[in-house]
Parts: structure tokens; C-alpha cells; sequence
């Protein structure tokens, strides 16, 4: 049971189905079938629940939450982006992304934490940190944009855990989320359309190539170059490059597929020549592609008593020929999010 949890009522809709059947014995195992398939449906309350006797709705009502507590504020771009602010009771406020491409699938970017530890100085949610996501929490935001999604009768394709915060620093919790998302008598949701993203936390991706989920992996590498790297993304002090590669390795040794290396691109620092020759030597001896992402832009945001700029088209480009010339499989992502602050580095409710 997650602290936060300690002292008030157990969320039902935070508990993988074992977990869940061993909390609510001595009710039989397939009370917490339905329960979990009532979880996955929606539901909100127990009332809603009409295969199961009145009097035991009202028990499991008196004993228990099902989903956490959550002022919900929705904001949609003009991209078909819609970014979700959920406030939980003790203020802790979050924001969750529904992302929809070309194509019309959509991508349900799920937060962690609320803030972020790392404090990577490109990014909206490092300037402070308040605390761990449950993992009723972490949940709850993939049923706020399962819904959204279904009222447009679509569904959710894909799974990014790369909203606010460091998803290897709740590893317990997101695991916990993830088996209920994962769930095959809940949401059923396939692993490997899942992809975390960490900045680089080598024990916790040795503990997921150990322990799983099975899920995809992105790391968020920006430069390959460790002094600058220390500078924007201070955690790097704690966790060297050659520690976090050597954890990468191990990941695809135990079964991880491709992994993704990210650069959040950010003008005039990151997009040198050294930078891609960097990227090419982290890269060799990993099946890894490489994603850039051109810095979204948030104001009051700086490098060494400079403001951070966007990079150039050219400047994106030329980057993008050196990396294919090293022999890198490079796509770019798209800037989808930015008319609601959703876009990446960009989050930041507190
Ligand atoms: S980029 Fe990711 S790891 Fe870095 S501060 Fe932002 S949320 Fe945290």
C-alpha cells in the first residue's frame, strides 16, 4: 500500500486483479472480476455496478474508493490535442495529454509525479517537485482520456508514460498502474503499445529489465556529450552515461526491444557536429532509433543565464542529415500539443 494511501481509504481502481481479489476477501475471486470489469468500463461508482447485490454495493461503498478524487479541467487545441489538469484531494494538481495524429489514433500521455526530481532545465515540470503518484492516480488519468476518447468513438492506440515526472522514481506505483491497464479481465490494453520514457535511471531500467513490465523504452538522452548533459539535465551527476548504457544493454539482453533515444533539440546547444558524432557512438552496440524533438517553447526557461531558443528549421535539419549520415534511423516528432501547453517539456500543474 502506497503511503499516500496509508491513512485514508484504499482506491480500488489503483489495485492489479490479485491484489484487488486478496483485498476484498473474503468476497469469492469472482467479485473482483467483475469489479476490475466495472473499472474498465468507466464506472464511478459502486451504485453503477447492477450485476452485484445492492447490500454489497453499499458494503463495498462503506469499506471502499473506487477511483481517486479528482477535479477534472479540460483543455482542447485546435491540433485535436486535449490536455487533461486533474487535482487531486490534497492539491496535488497533474495534467494528463490525449494526442491524436493524422490518422486519428490517439496517444494517452500519462504524468507519474506530480513536479519532477530531475529538474532538466529545458523542462516546465522540473521546476519543482511535490510529490509520487498512486497508482489509482496514474490510472485514473489513462480512464479520464479513455473516456474523452470514446466519446469520439475512437480508442486509445498507444500509451506514452511521458508527462510530469521521472516514471523510474515511481517505478512501484507505475508498475502497479500498469498491471491494471495491462489487466486481461480489465482494460486489457496491450504492453508493447506502451512506452515509458526515463532520463536515464540505470537502476530502475535494470529493475525493469529484471522484473518488467514488458513495455517499450525511450530514453531521454538530448546529448551524449556528459559535461553538457550534467548542465541540462542535472540528474546526469547521479547517473553517468556509461551506467545508464551499460543498464540499456542489459534491457535488450533480457528481451527489451528497440529502444528510443530522444533529443529534445534546443537552439544553438545541442545540435553541434560533436553532438551527432555523440549520439552515434552512445547509440553503437544498442538497436536503438533516434526520436528529436525541437525544444517546445516555455517562457522564463534558460541555460547558463541565457534564454533557450527554439532550433532553426536548418538548424534541425542539418542535425538530422548528420545523425542519418552516421548511419542513425532518426525520426522527428511532431510539435502536436502546443496550442494547450501539452507538448513535451511542457507540462507543469503543480
Ligand atoms: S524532461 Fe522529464 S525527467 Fe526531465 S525534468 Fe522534465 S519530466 Fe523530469
Amino acid at each position: 500500500m502506497p503511503d499516500s494511501e496509508i491513512n485514508s481509504i484504499p482506491v480500488l481502481s489503483g489495485m492489479p486483479l490479485e491484489e484487488l481479489a486478496e483485498y476484498i476477501s473474503p468476497l469469492p475471486h469472482f467479485r473482483a472480476v467483475q469489479i476490475c470489469k466495472w473499472i474498465a468500463s468507466g464506472a464511478s461508482s459502486f451504485d453503477a455496478m447492477d450485476n452485484l447485490p445492492l447490500p454489497l454495493r453499499k458494503e463495498l461503498g462503506e469499506r471502499f474508493t473506487l477511483r481517486p478524487d479528482a477535479a477534472v479541467q479540460k483543455h482542447s487545441g485546435d491540433d485535436g490535442t486535449v490536455k487533461l489538469t486533474l487535482q487531486f484531494a490534497d492539491g496535488a494538481r497533474i495534467e494528463a495529454v490525449l494526442l491524436s495524429d493524422s490518422s486519428g489514433r490517439r496517444t494517452a500521455c500519462l504524468s507519474t509525479q506530480a513536479g519532477c526530481p530531475a529538474g532538466c532545465v529545458f523542462c516546465k515540470t522540473g521546476a519543482a517537485f511535490l510529490r509520487n503518484l498512486t497508482s489509482a492516480e496514474i490510472t485514473e488519468q489513462f480512464l479520464q482520456l479513455k473516456a474523452l476518447a470514446d466519446e469520439d468513438a475512437a480508442s486509445v492506440s498507444n500509451i506514452v508514460v511521458m508527462g510530469m515526472g521521472e516514471p523510474l522514481l515511481n517505478l512501484t506505483e507505475l508498475r502497479r498502474a500498469l498491471a491494471v491497464i495491462t489487466g486481461t479481465k480489465g482494460l486489457n490494453f496491450s504492453r508493447r503499445r506502451i512506452t515509458v520514457s526515463t532520463c536515464g535511471i540505470a537502476r530502475g531500467i535494470n529493475e525493469l529489465a529484471d522484473k518488467g513490465p514488458a513495455v517499450r523504452l525511450a530514453l531521454s538522452l538530448t546529448t551524449a556529450d556528459e559535461s553538457l548533459r550534467r548542465r541540462l539535465m542535472p540528474i546526469t551527476a547521479q547517473e553517468p552515461l556509461a551506467a545508464v548504457k551499460k543498464a540499456l544493454r542489459h534491457f535488450q539482453d533480457s528481451g527489451g526491444g528497440r529502444i528510443t533515444l530522444e533529443a529534445v533539440l534546443l537552439g544553438g546547444i545541442n545540435t553541434r557536429r560533436e553532438d551527432a558524432a555523440g549520439m552515434a557512438q552512445f547509440a553503437r552496440g544498442l538497436d536503438a532509433a533516434v526520436n528529436l524533438i525541437p525544444w517546445n517553447p516555455v517562457k522564463g526557461l534558460e541555460f547558463e543565464g541565457k534564454a533557450l531558443r527554439q532550433p532553426a528549421a536548418a538548424e534541425i535539419e542539418s542535425f538530422t542529415q548528420q545523425l542519418k549520415a552516421l548511419g542513425l534511423n532518426v525520426t522527428r516528432r511532431y510539435r502536436r500539443g502546443r496550442g494547450v501547453m501539452g507538448a513535451c517539456g511542457q507540462l507543469g500543474s503543480l
